[in-house]
């Protein structure tokens, strides 16, 4: 008889380990556990679309064949590259200028030679899983990539559930998205796909139910296409105003809240060096993915007077122990209508390194801001850092947590290192039910303020240090005993959202 095959660990489960530690430390009512242990809704469903035309470049052994193919003149404006290689041709391109075809290929000019491949329609997978509502609507960003899946939504969402009673944002937790990799689609493919997916999402959101924001792979304009989707034909369109947040601040969103991720982890690594009596000037350090978070957190921290030595994405890795210019690398990824991957990788002013060499660069904080899972126990055996911040959800699983521990690697864990942003969302949100608009000034000041008062209680749970003045009082959050401080979040969480269960009860 063969032995039975090891079960493989199931994401969530695992990812669940945290809660039932806190959960069992705490002695939560075991009815609140039931009721956290799983999300509320899990929604699947389709989005079908209609893709526009494209080029696809043909293979090289082809290209003999069509040798005596003319060049065919298609303004350059009409074309739009994906970083695949194929080329958008917009619609009527085909009709301007010159074209020459042969068996459906065309030869562009200094481009090379395509198959053209008409546009077909194509279906795609789309999720929202709400997690908890206890303390407020449930509220959470939007993702597109190509390596989704319900357990991944089930993840972030209950981790945004914990996110925002760590923020205490009168929030609950939510997550979805559509998998595919936005990369590969036009502009106007992703503007029809996002309309769609909101058409569908319409009667699952709403300003107080359910309210999405931007993650990986969207950004405030795909906000203002969902935006736009669910106001439209309302009769009084501004009251619906807040039912996305990470909108352009032209059209209610908050000043403050694109760099706030990246503000949000800079305010609590401040205050990790300021803790330890020292200061962040001319600290070094790493950052992996350099996204929205990743970029904006190095731009912050580089004002600060520390020092960029490392970046490391999905498409490439660069160092320079002398220090990386932030702004122009940002230039680089962001602004450079080349760069079709918005990947440091080639960056001239740097060294290319790889990303074993990414992960042992000697510096004093490491900034995982890309995907999850990617500090496992090897990564975190290689690292040579004092601390970790983490400004990617769910970037450590829990081997590298142990490392980190038996190491004495200290820890800023996500649900307080990446808590900038949902709450400067919750900022936009009350403004947009205001119909006021407050100053970066006033919005990054409040915004200190709770992210650093929210960090100090954690670090309070995690060190076990009562204190009980008129104006800050611990005493019900410890737990007689020093923890981790990824578990003393949790703990922070949990207490927090059975608050709302234990004085308001159940109904039946
Ligand atoms: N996607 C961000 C996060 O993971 C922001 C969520 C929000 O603002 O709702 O925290």
């Amino acid at each position: 008889m063969s032995s039975p095959k090891p079960k493989k660990k199931n994401i969530y489960l695992e990812a669940m380990e945290v809660f039932h530690r806190a959960a069992d430390l705490i002695d939560l009512d075991p009815r609140v556990r039931l009721e956290l242990e799983q999300p509320d809704f899990e929604h699947i469903f389709y989005v079908t679309t209609h893709l526009q035309d494209r080029l696809q470049p043909i293979a090289q052994d082809d290209h003999a064949k069509y040798a005596k193919l003319a060049d065919s003149d298609i303004p350059e404006s009409m074309l739009e590259p994906l970083y695949d290689g194929c080329w958008i041709i917009k619609p009527g391109a085909m009709r301007i200028g010159s074209v020459h075809t042969e068996n459906g290929v065309i030869r562009i000019a200094k481009k090379g030679l395509f198959k053209i491949k008409r546009g077909q329609p194509e279906r795609i997978k789309a999720y929202r899983v709400q997690h908890n509502q206890a303390r407020g609507p449930y509220k959470g960003g939007i993702r597109y990539h190509q390596d989704v899946s319900l357990d991944l939504f089930k993840i972030l969402a209950s981790e945004m559930t914990w996110k925002t009673a760590i923020a205490n944002v009168p929030f609950g937790g939510a997550k979805g998205g559509l998998k595919l990799d936005p990369r590969l689609y036009s502009k106007e493919e992703l503007q029809a796909i996002t309309l769609r997916y909101m058409y569908k999402l319409k009667n699952m959101v709403g300003p107080n139910f359910d309210i999405p924001a931007p993650d990986v792979g969207t950004n405030g304009e795909v906000m203002a296409w969902m935006l736009r989707q669910y106001t439209d034909g309302e009769r009084e369109p501004h009251k619906h105003r807040g039912v996305v947040t990470g909108k352009d601040v032209r059209i209610g969103g908050s000043e403050g809240r694109v760099k706030a991720t990246g503000q949000g982890l800079a305010y609590c690594i401040e205050d990790w060096f300021l803790a330890r009596g020292k200061s962040i000037k001319g600290a070094r350090f790493i950052v992996q993915g350099f996204g929205n978070v990743g970029s904006n957190a190095a731009e912050i921290l580089a004002k600060m007077g520390a020092k960029l030595v490392a970046v490391n994405d999905a498409d490439g890795g660069i160092a320079d122990p002398n220090g990386i210019d932030v702004g122009r690398l940002t230039q680089y990824v962001h602004a450079n209508p080349k760069n079709l991957r918005r990947s440091v990788g080639g960056y001239p002013e740097a060294q290319a390194i790889s990303k074993d060499d990414f992960w042992s660069q000697e510096c004093e904080i490491a900034i995982p801001a890309a995907l999850g899972k990617e500090i496992d126990g090897n990564v975190a055996e290689r690292l040579r850092c004092q601390l970790v911040a983490e400004g990617a959800n769910n970037p450590t699983t829990s081997d590298g947590d142990e490392v980190l521990e038996s190491r004495k690697i200290e820890l800023i864990p996500d649900v307080i290192g990446n808590a900038g942003g949902v709450t400067v969302s919750y900022y936009e949100w009350i403004q947009n039910k205001r119909m006021e608009h407050w100053t970066e000034q006033e919005v990054n000041q409040k915004l200190e303020r709770a992210i650093k008062s929210n960090y100090r209680l954690i670090r309070d749970i995690s060190n076990d240090r009562l204190e009980r003045s008129a104006e800050y009082d611990n005493s019900s959050f410890l737990v007689g005993q020093k923890v981790p401080m990824r578990l003393a979040a949790m703990i922070l969480a949990l207490k927090r959202i059975e608050a709302h269960y234990r004085i308001e009860g159940f109904s039946q």
